[in-house]
């Protein structure tokens, strides 16, 4: 059955992983509809670590990507940010993200949103059998993904359709790499806090 009926009496906490590299409105739309579908108290935006690499370039630093998750997030009572996975060393793991947020919100159950890109590779991850014990997963629709439940373990996983924004941080980072504008794909104090700190200009 789908967890969407709030009656539990437990508080329901939304977990948003992201490099938010940067954080652009389609994670905000997703992390909206999601609270709003499952009928979640919070959502959590966690920021990835440092270390980690996609393909051969490094992120941006940790805490600018930190302060622009702040910065987009800060107008909603229901957002907060965490800084468990910028603060933990070494590379970012999913397991860890809910074992930390778990212990530390002992009276949450938990719900892990994720694009339907992470979703397909739900079940090649490490200790895929706790981290269905330690969260629900929310599967979100995403331009250019298919969004199937082919394989996933029946109980555990939902799929939803979010109103569908084709933008990425990839995009957003080439985009001011060409010059181009940002504005009103990413919040109005991530734009200026880009320019502030000439993110993303020599790429
Ligand atoms: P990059 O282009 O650098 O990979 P990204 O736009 O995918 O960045 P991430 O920080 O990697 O952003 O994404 C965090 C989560 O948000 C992932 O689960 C991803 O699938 C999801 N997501 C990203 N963009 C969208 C979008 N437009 N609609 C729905 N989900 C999204
Ligand atoms: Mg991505």
């Amino acid at each position: 059955e789908v967890p969407t009926e709030s009656g539990s009496g437990r508080r329901r906490l939304g977990v948003m992983g992201g490099t938010f590299d940067p954080i652009h409105h389609g994670h905000l739309v997703a992390a909206s509809e999601v609270a709003a579908l499952f009928h979640l108290d919070e959502v959590v935006f966690v920021p990835t670590g440092q270390p980690w690499q996609k393909s051969h370039k490094a992120v941006s630093p940790a805490e600018d990507r930190y302060l622009m998750t702040v910065i987009a997030t800060a107008s909603n009572p229901q957002f907060s940010v965490s800084r468990i996975d910028i603060d933990r060393p070494g590379p970012t793991y999913t397991i860890d993200t809910l074992r930390d947020l778990h212990s530390h919100n002992a009276d949450s159950d938990l719900f892990f949103i994720t694009g339907a890109d992470a979703l397909s590779q739900i079940l090649g991850w490490r200790d895929a059998t706790e981290l269905f014990s330690l969260s629900h997963f929310i599967g979100v629709t995403r331009p250019g993904h298919d969004l199937t439940d082919d394989g996933l373990p029946e109980g555990k996983v939902s799929l939803v359709e979010v109103p569908a924004l084709a933008i990425s941080s990839t995009d957003c980072r080439a985009r001011v790499a060409k010059g181009d504008p940002v504005w009103y794909l990413v919040p109005d104090g991530v734009v200026r806090y880009i320019d502030k700190r000439q993110l993303y200009r020599g790429e």
